[in-house]
């Protein structure tokens, strides 16, 4: 049996203040014992949330980190080992907002997800197709192939301490959302991927789906064999939304 996992991706989004109203929401949740929670905060309010949310359940992650594990001379970039420091647990990689508009190729995303686990975090792999590529039949192909690129540069055993998210690009932040059963096939595919090195190992790894996740669609989605919670951007600065979805995720 797989925990459900529930994961706010902040963006680009807050201020100390509306970051301190966010983290004060938070603290006033219930949320489920039976579900992971976790928030990825913009690099700058790391530290805030961190210590905000430290008497509580839900973790810390950020949404992003340098292909270089250790700290050095890279202006502007963050080592995963300062981020441990830091007391983040997760990072997110290949969220196909960097993919698409800062280019970060699949190589690029490999060595930020190695990075990653080299400093003890937990790397939520993102991956997901544009509308392009679904109108052409492409998305299984796309999806495991961003999948392989893992798989081939560091060995699937990897995925033991990782979690997938299948967020399709076009669902992302528009309001459209995957229905269900869209969903589930691209999830069940992703399992089949891994399974196909290891089928034990595949049947552990937590697969998350992200784009446009409201409270009223959670539950259903998150009724799917193979979707075991979820990665939410917009709905997740509201601590109430948010709340409700890790509730669906529980139930
Ligand atoms: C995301 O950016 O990871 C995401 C899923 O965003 P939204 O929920 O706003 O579509």
């Amino acid at each position: 049996m797989r925990r459900p996992m529930v994961a706010g991706n902040w963006k680009m989004h807050g201020t100390r203040a509306s970051v301190a109203e966010l983290i004060d929401g938070l603290c006033k949740q219930v949320f489920p014992a039976g579900v992971d929670v976790a928030v990825f905060p913009s690099m700058l309010h790391v530290s805030q949330v961190v210590e905000g949310l430290a008497e509580g359940v839900v973790v810390v992650g950020a949404q992003d980190c340098a292909t270089e594990s250790q700290q050095g001379a890279l202006t502007g970039e963050v080592a995963s080992s300062q981020l441990h420091d830091a007391r983040c647990e997760l990072v997110l990689v290949g969220h196909s907002e960097r993919r698409i508009l800062l280019g970060e190729s699949d190589e690029v995303v490999v060595r930020k997800f190695a990075a990653a686990q080299s400093s003890g975090l937990v790397p939520v792999l993102c991956v997901g197709e544009t509308l392009a590529q679904r109108q052409a039949g492409e998305t299984l192909a796309v999806v495991a192939s961003q999948v392989s690129a893992v798989i081939g540069a560091l060995g699937v055993e990897v995925f033991d301490r990782a979690v997938i998210a299948y967020e399709p690009v076009w669902a992302i932040g528009t309001g459209l959302t995957a229905s269900p059963e869209q969903a589930q096939e691209v999830h069940a595919a992703i399992r089949e991927r891994l399974a196909k090195c290891d089928a034990v190992l595949a049947r552990k790894v937590r697969i998350l789906y992200g784009g446009s996740v409201k409270a009223v669609t959670a539950t259903e989605l998150f009724g799917m064999p193979d979707i075991d919670g979820g990665l939410v951007g917009g709905a997740s600065l509201n601590a109430d939304e948010f709340g409700a979805i890790c509730r669906a995720a529980g139930s």
